[in-house]
């Protein structure tokens, strides 16, 4: 990791009304990495994206961005300022083409015309099926195709920083792999990736670290690697049994050389 991560969340605490649902967070993201937050349903994570983003103020905490404090700064600030976020639900405009969807995610960054063909044809490549239906209504794509529309929307902000929630949501696992493919492409394109996931064994295979999140606080934190190998992960989130996930922490650990995932 780098001198300074890109992200640091420090002590995050939000609430609805008198509910709270992150009770202080710690959390970084370093240059270049892919991040992967996993835990069950509820456990606050899509919160935290939101809160991270600027979406919903927090109640307590600090987050810091690419060297500057951003908590409770404003969405439309941070997109600017190279932080862009995927919300889980998609949030297409299903009557207006894929294009002017893309172009749409161009907007905050009121960027040239020639920029935005540049990021049209950047998105293109990396999912031609897009450039293919790109003056169809986007409420006729698949499942699999409005996932790489949301992406791809959220890429024509060139953020610094992506922020997914739930990518793979209601999806067949060969479009799953497609789309952690183009996560893991993107990464190798230079943008650095938060990303949130109940499908814990794609993200945490695709992740360089992982923090497992339960009821609004961070449970476990480590390497993507260790965090697999881990009995408590492997039984609670990768559908193992414990005994089973002993085993294959006793496996990995004859020829592992990282620490074990450290508990918090
Ligand atoms: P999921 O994978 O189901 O989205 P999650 O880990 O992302 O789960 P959140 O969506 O952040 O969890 O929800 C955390 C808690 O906050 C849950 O108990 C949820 O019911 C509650 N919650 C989420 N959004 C709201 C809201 N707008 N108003 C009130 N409570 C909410």
């Amino acid at each position: 990791m780098s001198a300074e991560p890109l992200l640091t969340v420090e002590g995050l605490r939000a609430a609805y009304g008198r509910i709270e649902v992150l009770r202080g967070i710690d959390l970084t993201v370093g240059r270049g990495e892919i991040v992967a937050v996993i835990g069950a349903n509820g456990a606050g994570k899509s919160t935290m994206l939101a809160t991270i983003s600027g979406l919903l103020p927090p109640s307590g905490g600090r987050v810091r961005f690419d060297g500057r404090e951003i908590t409770g700064r404003p969405a439309e600030e941070l997109v600017r300022r190279g932080l862009g976020h995927v919300p889980e639900r998609r949030q297409l405009f299903g009557a207006l083409t894929v294009e002017d969807n893309l172009l749409l995610g161009a907007y905050a960054r009121r960027g040239r015309r020639a920029e935005r063909e540049a990021d049209l044809a950047r998105v293109y490549a990396l999912f031609p099926i897009l450039r293919e239906r790109r003056r169809q209504p986007a409420g006729t794509l698949s499942g699999g195709q409005g996932q790489m529309l949301a992406l791809g929307r959220g890429l024509m902000g060139r953020p610094a920083l992506l922020l997914l929630d739930e990518p793979s949501v209601g999806l067949a696992p060969l479009i799953v792999r497609e789309i952690f493919a183009a996560i893991g492409a993107l990464r190798e394109g230079g943008t650095t990736i938060l990303l949130v996931e109940q499908n814990a064994r794609a993200a945490l295979r695709l992740a360089d670290r992982g923090y497992v999140l339960e009821t609004g606080a961070v449970a476990l934190s480590g390497a993507a690697a260790d965090l697999m190998a881990d009995p408590t992960v492997q039984g609670v989130y990768l559908g193992q049994t414990i005994a089973e996930g002993e085993a294959a922490r006793d496996r990995v650990a004859g020829g592992a050389s990282r620490p074990p995932a450290t508990p918090r």
